[in-house]
């Protein structure tokens, strides 16, 4: 079993999708790529069915893929302190609605909601998204102003632990959307949604990207060790700085068993970046690969992810009825 649980998804709101991006992001040399990397038609951001093509190309991606399951992520807007939503500081809002459209319409995506703690309806909201088959809640606290140690939101904490709804919290310091102080990204911040009773999945497992940066690498290591209930996902790892955390975490049993797979579409491996762990052949061949999807596990393969890595979602994750997830392995699972 095969479950990536880290993609994004974004759209400009084309057709009455819910979905938004601010302008000034829209212009950014990120965002750009992205758009690039997507392989679709110049001037498509202004076209009337723009976000549905671009979800057709993820899905369809997906579905020619070694993956079981893709949790599709939705993203919240920023709200401000009271409960109100903060226009002024959103940069992105891919809407919860539209994702699990997509959920429903295809057989291997599951529905990653999003869900701002602050908001005066985010437990009846949350309800009715697990109604519509959300299977965790993703949180990136420096771009949506989130405090998780703030006590306002326990009472979220309390009705995801009820439903048994794990949260996917970004940790450690945010490039592409960033709008409030990244020390709201510290993983320590997520202690009272442990102590809550709450399965937490902390993205990136604190890492930085930069070496001149902040790491809480050692800060989730040590909570890993201390919570049951405490994760990482390995999203984004194919680069040079993160590689050799991998490698270091794949030494230790006790951390393995607490990490699971990302591919933190559409974010690429940089196979080129990671020799060493790689053989040049490796990378070369990684480069080659055409499907992003694939070549995000076939990279993590290629450095020595364990297959329980790749399956670990199994256990976590809150299935909708009408989605089993594989427990078996597929014949074309492993292959690299
Ligand atoms: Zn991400």
């Amino acid at each position: 079993m095969i479950c990536d649980l880290h993609v994004h998804l974004a759209g400009v709101g084309a057709g009455g999708s819910g979905n938004w991006l601010a302008p000034a992001f829209q212009r950014s040399y990120a965002f750009r790529r992205v758009v690039h990397g997507l392989k679709l038609p110049s001037g498509m951001l202004a076209r009337p069915d723009c976000d549905t093509r671009i979800a057709g190309q993820i899905t369809a991606w997906i579905a020619d893929s070694v993956l079981d399951h893709a949790v599709l992520l939705a993203f919240d807007a920023a709200y401000h302190d009271d409960g109100t939503r903060d226009h002024a500081h959103t940069l992105l809002v891919t809407d919860n609605d539209f994702v699990a459209d997509l959920a429903a319409a295809h057989g291997k995506i599951l529905f990653g909601a999003s869900l701002h703690p602050y908001r005066r309806d985010a437990v009846a909201e949350l309800e009715r998204l697990i109604g519509r088959g959300a299977c965790l809640v993703k949180w990136l606290p420096g771009a949506q102003n989130i405090q998780p140690d703030h006590p306002r939101c326990l009472p979220f904490y309390d009705a995801l632990a009820h439903h048994r709804i794990p949260l996917l919290c970004h940790t450690g310091v945010e490039h592409t959307l960033k709008a409030f102080p990244n020390t709201l990204n510290d993983p320590r911040r997520l202690i009272p949604a442990l102590e809550r009773g709450v399965a937490v999945i902390a993205a990136h497992c604190g890492t930085r990207i930069f070496l001149h940066e902040k790491s809480y690498f050692r800060s989730w290591q040590a909570m890993a060790l201390r919570y049951d209930q405490f994760y990482g996902d390995i999203s984004a790892f194919g680069m040079v700085t993160r590689i050799w955390s991998l490698r270091h975490l794949l030494k230790s049993p006790a951390l393995t068993a607490k990490l699971l797979f990302g591919s933190d579409f559409p974010v690429a491996p940089a196979p080129l970046s990671c020799l060493g762990p790689l053989s040049l052949r490796q990378a070369l061949e990684l480069r080659r690969m055409t499907n992003p999807f694939d070549q995000a596990v076939a990279m993590m393969q290629a450095v020595g992810v364990p297959d329980a890595v790749f399956a670990r979602a199994a256990q976590l994750l809150r299935m909708p009825p009408d989605k089993q997830l594989a427990t078996s392995a597929n014949p074309g699972a492993n292959a690299a």
